[in-house]
């Protein structure tokens, strides 16, 4: 494939020149049986990537590296909460991958059945999910630290024939059992699966459910020599469903393609990363959030990688845990989160230049802000490139970036980098509509349709939410709203400035604040509340609650507080999981609303972060927002 030689150039044309572009780089993947056309935007806002066009995922990830890399690594399992490490070949991979998909298939899955995942991270949750997309069955995966109400819209929303799980996972030597949770998520829910597939670690109860449950390691024993072939998709077929939040309590369902997402992926890998086939990628997330989909599992794998899936924390044993495995497996792309570096910050740098690093060639970070004190110790530490990229659940790859695979690029502190190809980002002016062309001016961060391959194709069963949601929030306009604000530089390097909606970002992971305010107004005692993400210097952000009681009496003393606020985040940990646990919970008698009554949570976040809170002319009750100053003061 001819690149051009600058990156202004790949980028032109894979925005003018769009068919021809994309055609070039779906050579990166197999096809059963090649597309007829590379984008049908018709029905706009839906695009449809290399309709006619029959493919597979798994076998993109797994099969056809079979021929030239069966012995080299696919699958480096390592795990310091269980003191383990496995690593599977491609040859092995694929003979787990047909053992779990022909269980599957003998529990009465098939292709377009919904298969929901929660599981921890260990290796049997990336042979379900590669089985799913061997038998064309669509997975949702649940990230493990949510607790039963958000499973059990989950399984509402998506309706799984199967639901595969663990007894547990582990924690900084803690097990955390998920099979309590799960059981009382499908009593919660309407729907309900016909079986459960579970792993027992032997670590937790597992309670089995007669006639409903069933163990892996038994079916596995029956299957041990299964060949279940790839069955053949269009290029459309829904490969995955995973949920994210937004501004109303209930979780949206991504819905990702097959056939656009391999093409996204194969390309971002060689032109964004920079990683090769036969080399080993390191991705920290987890596969309950898209890096953990896009860069654990199918990214690495389907550009021919030994890909590293870690459970356990950053600093146990020690901080030196990941360079440890960078130097063991040669690792040659990294790919964490900015609140990772920051806790590593707080250990002893020596421990990152213990190891031989290498073979490493940069450190990608991405999900939130990186702030330059963070990038700049990390890059001291390490004394490799750090690079930032920015992207959401909903695009599945990178939307800003430096694409070095394409030209090497400078990287700016505080900045993504520019327009990643594909994307016809422009920057809008949210009080008028219009475009914003003028350098350092700030807009929301939205995209000229059709977006590119790889990115959501509607919400899971709803297409009216996806377009109203997405296409005309801003100002009525047609194009994708990010929910982000962000300025664009004269050299074309955006700088992001935060969400236009009420989504926070917690070290990473992206919560309502609906979801949380829902889940505490369960509680009995209290009456109202507001959430709001407030700064914080290690996770970048964190919830904070306040609160109206039904009876102001029940906190009258601290102590009375303080017990309270313990009640109402045992709460928020028993139905959404301790990840959208709030950092405070504070009671106040009123809360500031506008006379209409919307309640003003930019205003309460600038207070809590000691900023104007601006035009409050519209507010109800000052009293109110005074309160709110005398408790965070
Ligand atoms: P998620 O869907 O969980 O990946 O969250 C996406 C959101 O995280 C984006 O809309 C941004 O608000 C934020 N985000 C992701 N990457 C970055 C980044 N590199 N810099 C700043 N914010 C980011």
């Amino acid at each position: 494939m001819a690149l051009p030689s600058t990156y202004a150039d790949f980028y032109r044309r894979s925005i003018d020149d769009r068919d021809a572009f994309w055609a070039e780089q779906a050579q990166l993947v197999d096809w059963h049986k090649p597309f007829d056309r590379v984008c049908n935007y018709d029905k706009a806002p839906f695009a449809r990537w290399f309709e006619g066009g029959l493919t597979n995922l798994c076998h993109n990830a797994v099969d056809r590296h079979l021929k030239d890399r069966a012995d080299q690594n696919a699958l480096i399992f390592v795990s310091t909460e269980t003191d383990t490490e496995t690593v599977y070949s491609y040859r092995e991979l694929h003979a787990e991958v047909q053992r779990m998909a022909a269980i599957l298939r003998s529990l009465g899955v098939g292709k377009g059945d919904r298969v929901l995942i929660y599981m921890p991270m260990i290796a049997e949750a990336c042979f379900a999910m590669l089985a799913c997309a061997r038998i064309g069955a669509i997975h949702s995966v649940v990230f493990g630290g949510f607790a039963s109400h958000s499973l059990a819209s989950r399984i509402d929303d998506a309706q799984p024939k199967l639901v595969i799980s663990a007894d547990a996972g582990m924690r900084s030597g803690k097990v955390v059992p998920y099979k309590h949770l799960l059981d009382e998520a499908i009593s919660l829910a309407v729907h309900k699966p016909q079986h459960v597939l579970m792993v027992n670690r032997g670590l937790a109860d597992l309670a089995p459910v007669a006639g409903r449950d069933v163990d892996y390691a038994s079916l596995r024993q029956q299957h041990l020599g299964a060949q279940v072939p790839c069955e053949w998709v269009d290029s459309t077929h829904p490969s995955y469903i995973l949920y994210t939040s937004g501004t109303t309590g209930k979780p949206k369902g991504v819905q990702r393609d097959t056939g656009g997402y391999a093409v996204a992926l194969a390309a971002s890998m060689r032109h964004i990363y920079m990683a090769q086939p036969g080399e080993t990628y390191f991705s920290t997330s987890d596969i309950g959030w898209v890096v953990g989909h896009s860069y654990i599992i199918y990214g690495p794998l389907i550009n021919g990688m030994a890909t590293i899936m870690y459970e356990g924390l950053p600093t146990r044993p020690d901080a030196g845990i990941w360079w440890s495995l960078v130097e063991k497996y040669k690792v040659s792309v990294m790919f964490s989160a900015p609140t990772a570096a920051r806790v590593l910050k707080k250990q002893d740098p020596a421990y990152l230049s213990k190891y031989d690093l290498s073979s490493l060639k940069a450190l990608f970070l991405a999900g939130e802000p990186l702030d330059e004190p963070t990038a700049t110790w990390i890059a001291n530490a390490i004394q490799k490139p750090i690079i930032d990229n920015y992207w959401q659940t909903e695009t599945g790859w990178p939307i800003m970036a430096v694409c070095n695979g394409i030209e090497p690029a400078p990287t700016k502190f505080g900045s993504p980098g520019k327009a990643v190809y594909g994307y016809d980002v422009r920057l809008i002016d949210e009080s008028t509509g219009e475009e914003i062309t003028e350098p350092n001016k700030k807009g929301v961060i939205a995209v000229e349709g059709p977006l590119p391959p790889g990115c959501l194709q509607t919400v899971w069963g709803d297409d009216a939410r996806y377009v109203k949601t997405y296409w005309s929030s801003i100002h009525g306009r047609t194009m994708y709203s990010t929910f982000d604000w962000g300025v664009r530089d004269a050299d074309g390097y955006f700088f992001i400035l935060g969400r236009t909606d009420d989504v926070i970002n917690v070290a990473g992971h992206r919560l309502g604040t609906r979801e949380i305010e829902e889940s505490i107004s369960s509680h009995p005692a209290v009456a109202e509340v507001a959430v709001v993400g407030v700064a914080d210097q290690l996770k970048g952000q964190v919830a904070v609650a306040f609160a109206v009681l039904k009876d102001p009496a029940l906190a009258a003393s601290e102590a009375d507080a303080l017990k309270l606020e313990g009640a109402v985040m045992k709460v928020v940990d028993e139905q959404l999981g301790a990840v959208a646990r709030p950092a405070h919970v504070r009671f106040v008698s009123v809360l500031p609303k506008t006379r209409s009554g919307k309640l003003l949570r930019r205003a309460i976040q600038a207070v809590c972060e000691g900023r104007d809170p601006g035009d409050l002319t519209t507010m109800d009750d000052p009293t109110a927002l005074q309160q709110i100053r005398e408790l965070v003061s």
